[in-house]
């Protein structure tokens, strides 16, 4: 055991240069809790700058394309948000798969080009209400965890991120029970593929997290840290989680 707690703000589409000062408070925060590992997936305009002032925090992107260079006129390839500074970057979030059309295959091998680059990644995955309301959900994101997971998968540059698609943003969370058994069963699932590897990969709860119930959802085992939108936008909300981890 002994994983070391992940607290990651994903700013999404938001933020400019006038929000800075928040990154830098954010980095102040990081360095009060060196227990906790924190860091902040910015959006890719903000990453040289925000390098310069981050403190204790990491600096990530929130996607990379999947190839090196070449025709892909406005995208960024992973060398070039490791150039900038990001040290890590975010593949496959939900909301990337419903607006890109990203696939499992998309999302593995920008996982690998990601760590092609040096950087670390957070895979997302996580289920519609419909397949929750079905009673799927541990089974579906299981699978899609494991069609995503790149090869060579593990725990020194790879973690993991649960967020069911309708806590995102909606103020709604599962229950503590679905938290855990969803935890647990993608656990059992990476083990399947990558054995007793799978004990130290970090899996991280998204959607809604903030500093109302960051305590309890980070007090689950096999929930190793949180993926916070927005509740990460300024220092003032996201102390109460980072202090939570
Ligand atoms: P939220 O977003 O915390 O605003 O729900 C989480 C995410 O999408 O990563």
């Amino acid at each position: 055991m002994g994983r070391r707690k992940l607290v990651v703000g994903n700013w999404k589409m938001n933020g400019l240069k006038a929000q800075l000062g928040e990154v830098e408070a954010i980095g102040v925060l990081a360095a009060r809790h060196p227990v906790v590992e924190v860091g902040l997936c910015l959006p890719a305009t903000l990453i040289a700058p925000a390098q310069a002032i981050r403190g204790a925090a990491f600096i990530g992107a929130q996607d990379c394309h999947m190839k090196d260079n070449g025709a892909h006129t406005g995208c960024l390839s992973a060398a070039m948000l490791a150039e900038a500074g990001a040290s890590w970057t975010i593949v496959g979030h939900s909301e990337r798969r419903q607006d890109q059309g990203e696939t499992d295959g998309d999302v593995a091998a920008k996982a690998l080009a990601a760590k092609a680059a040096g950087l670390h990644v957070i895979l997302c995955v996580g289920e519609s209400l419909d397949v929750r309301d079905a009673g799927h959900a541990e089974s579906v994101v299981s699978a899609q965890l494991l069609a995503s997971l790149p090869e060579g998968a593990a725990a020194d540059w790879l973690a993991i991120a649960y967020e069911p698609i309708w806590a995102i943003g909606t103020g709604r969370i599962p229950t503590m029970e679905a938290v855990e058994a969803m935890h647990r069963a993608l656990r059992a699932a990476l083990a399947t593929k990558i054995g007793a590897e799978a004990e130290g990969m970090r899996i991280l709860y998204g959607g809604s997290m903030n500093g109302d119930n960051a305590a309890e959802l980070l007090a689950i085992a096999d929930v190793d840290g949180g993926l916070v939108g927005g509740a990460s936008l300024t220092a003032a909300k996201f102390a109460p989680v980072i202090a939570a981890a």
